[in-house]
């Protein structure tokens, strides 16, 4: 009987081996192909605003731009389809380190209020340019921060961004930071399009983009909630969103602060 139990055993274990095995082999199977669909992704979304931005130019060039208003258009548009490559380069460079698990992070303590009153006057300024609508809520609380400023800016620029891209017709942008007994809590809420329950449990996942915004007009890459994870990670902190579609989507970034020595 001892024999047969043993066996029994053997044979169930060998079985969640193998199982496990074959979930992790369609796994990599996965990865493989959404990174050949990401390469393919890319090669368009690098043409696309290029050529966009070579056309304009080339109209400047020809005299084809008769006035101040019209040259002053065709800048804009230069500018814009720019700044979208820069995102998407910056995306991909941040995802070859991820890959590699190279992402830098180099903390440095820092008071909470002066660092995030800075970012968030700057992104008031651009948004505002941007005819967004950009509301801090409360006082910033002033504790002592272990983190990278330039990783942590980069996280939540990434969310302001994602909200004014999937923020519909007029956006409004509302900030607020509150100091819980152990963590700065940083609420970045928008109004936009929100996102569905199926997509919701899967958008911090790399590569993955929702239903809607797989059409290109969006210019995402799936990169970007993947690396403020990592990040916000790399940090102790955590990271979680609510959203409802058509009410908009609410990000909550939690960063440990560092406590006082009594
Ligand atoms: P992408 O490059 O597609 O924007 P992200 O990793 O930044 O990739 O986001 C993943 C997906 O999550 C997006 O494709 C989009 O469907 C959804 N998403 C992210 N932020 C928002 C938001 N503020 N409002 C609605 N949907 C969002």
């Amino acid at each position: 009987y001892r024999r047969k139990d043993e066996l029994g055993r053997f044979i169930e274990g060998f079985n969640l081996m193998r199982s496990h095995l074959k979930q992790s082999l369609a796994n990599q199977r996965q990865y493989e192909q959404n990174r050949k669909e990401l390469i393919a992704t890319i090669s368009h979304d690098l043409r696309t605003p290029l050529q966009s931005i070579k056309g304009y130019v080339e109209g400047i060039n020809d005299g084809i731009v008769q006035n101040e208003e019209m040259k002053k258009k065709y800048l804009q548009v230069i500018l814009s389809k720019t700044e979208q490559l820069d995102r998407l380069i910056d995306d991909l460079f941040d995802f070859s380190k991820i890959e590699l698990d190279q992402l830098a992070i180099e903390k440095n303590v820092i008071n909470s209020q002066e660092f995030l009153g800075s970012l968030f006057e700057y992104a008031k300024m651009d948004n505002e340019r941007k005819s967004v609508k950009f509301n801090v809520t409360n006082s910033i609380p002033s504790v002592l921060i272990d983190i990278d400023p330039v990783r942590i800016e980069q996280a939540i620029t990434n969310l302001l961004d994602n909200a004014v891209r999937y923020g519909g017709t007029e956006i409004n942008i509302t900030i607020s930071i509150d100091l819980l007994t152990k963590s700065l809590s940083i609420e970045i809420k928008d109004n936009g399009i929100g996102i569905s329950k199926e997509d919701l449990p899967n958008v911090f996942d790399l590569f993955f983009r929702g239903e809607k915004s797989r059409s290109r007009e969006f210019g995402g890459t799936g990169l970007g909630l993947a690396i403020v994870k990592k990040i916000i990670k790399a940090h102790d902190g955590t990271i979680t969103v609510e959203s409802e579609v058509g009410r908009g989507s609410l990000f909550i970034i939690r960063l440990p602060f560092v406590e006082k020595k009594l």
